[in-house]
């Protein structure tokens, strides 16, 4: 195989692990050039990675020319997208005028209403099936890992898939005492908005945060889990139609839902614009201005993460359950990134599916979800890359690297 030219947009927590992970692909990558709003960020991460040779740019993601003129002179075959997601068109747009592949790892949001639906990227699927350029969409771990772990248990461990619950667990603790673990803004704005889910043909709202359980997760014990609307939902239900129910859970701890109620009620999560000392500002961007970056968060962060699908359908006519799950420790992805696991799980992935499309093993003309490809050769390269993984089945552990 030809070496391949990378480029990744975005040096934030995910830009990190991407990167570093990246560039010690030296059999699939000649060079890389990591390019960025603010450059310095992309060199003080390019000085520590390699082995494959790393440059580094400033560009504005938003302006569809410069990021022509930038893909055009570095000369990518591939384009690896972690800034945020109000540049995922921007981006797409680029890549078609320059026949380069896409990948990212969170659907496009208009920056000035909290929606997140996958019909701007889909809308592009013409395009990149006519200049034969392979879109892969969601390749972080929420979506991302988790629409896999659902493509390998529907393909290995179900004739039918009925009920889906992706469980999302950070018992982490970073001894903050109010942080975001991935961009403050994105996240604050996925948290506030309404619950949704999929039951029986329908997709049912909730207010934010209305509904939650307790969840028992693997080595760490029960949590208690929110129901949000989560983008990995929509993609899943389509491309499976056989389910009845999916919903997607999340933990927070008490503090932080505190904090957060606190922060909604004196309006500081708003998007609405504000004039202050003569300005325009959004008090949720100036929210993010104070906080923590989540990229200081990985020194000290203790715990683990744990992350999975579990689902309950029908093989050979009987009734079966399946639960694939990671559990990643925030100390050993410190050790080997220098970042916290919330930028590790999302950034393994998002480096793993941007390989896959550069050596052509996940080649398919279109925009795509992660659950459109095969998921054998991603699975067996995820655990040697720094996140293992287990399945479980009918309550018994089936498989585990
Ligand atoms: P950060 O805020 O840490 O990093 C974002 C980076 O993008 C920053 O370096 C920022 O530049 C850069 N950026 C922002 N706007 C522009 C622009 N117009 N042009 C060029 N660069 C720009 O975010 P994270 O690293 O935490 O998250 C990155 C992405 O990963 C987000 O889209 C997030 O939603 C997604 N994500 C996905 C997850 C998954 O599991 N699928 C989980 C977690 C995150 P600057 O440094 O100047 O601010």
């Amino acid at each position: 195989m030809n070496k391949k030219r990378l480029i990744i947009i975005g040096a934030g927590g995910v830009g990190n692990v991407a990167l570093r992970k990246s560039a010690r692909m030296e059999d699939i990558y000649e060079e890389i050039l990591l390019a960025s709003r603010t450059k310095a960020k992309c060199d003080a991460i390019a000085k520590e990675a390699g082995p494959v040779p790393v440059s580094t740019a400033q560009v504005d993601a938003d302006d569809v020319e410069a990021l022509v003129a930038l893909i055009k002179s570095f000369r990518a075959d591939v384009l690896l997208n972690v800034a945020l997601p109000y540049q995922d068109l921007s981006i797409m747009e680029a890549c078609l005028q320059t026949g380069v592949h896409y990948i990212d790892t969170a659907n496009y949001e208009p920056p000035d209403v909290a929606h997140f639906e996958y019909s701007y990227q889909w809308a592009f699927q013409d395009r990149f099936k006519e200049a034969g350029l392979t879109a892969l969409l969601g390749s972080g771990f929420d979506p991302g890992v988790t629409n896999v772990f659902t493509a390998y248990a529907a393909k290995h461990y179900f004739d039918e898939m009925h009920y889906l619950d992706i469980v999302d667990c950070n018992a982490g603790d970073h001894g903050k005492s109010f942080a975001t673990n991935f961009n403050p803004e994105i996240n604050i704005r996925e948290i506030t908005q309404n619950g949704r889910y999929f039951s029986e043909e329908n997709w049912i709202t909730t207010d934010p945060l209305e509904i939650h359980q307790s969840v028992d997760y693997p080595r760490i014990g029960a949590k208690e889990s929110y129901l949000l609307f989560h983008e990995e939902l929509e993609s899943l239900v389509k491309h499976y139609p056989t389910l009845k129910r999916a919903r997607f859970w999340m933990t927070f701890s008490e503090a932080y839902i505190t904090h957060l109620r606190v922060l909604e009620d004196i309006g500081m999560t708003s998007i609405e614009p504000v004039t202050f000392q003569g300005m325009q500002i959004q008090p949720l961007q100036f929210l993010k201005a104070v906080l923590p970056e989540p990229s200081s968060l990985g020194p000290n962060y203790k715990g683990q993460t744990s992350i999975g699908c579990q689902m309950r359908g029908i093989k050979d006519n009987k009734e079966r359950t399946c639960y694939i799950f990671n559990n990643c420790s925030h100390q050993m992805a410190y050790q080997d990134t220098k970042a916290q696991a919330v930028s590790y799980t999302t950034g393994v992935p998002a480096a793993l599916g941007a390989s896959l499309v550069a050596r052509g093993i996940w080649n398919r003309a279109g925009v795509n979800n992660m659950e459109q490809f095969d998921p054998d050769p991603f699975l067996e390269e995820l655990g040697p890359l720094g996140l293992p993984w287990e399945v479980v089945v009918d309550g018994k552990l089936a498989f585990g690297l």
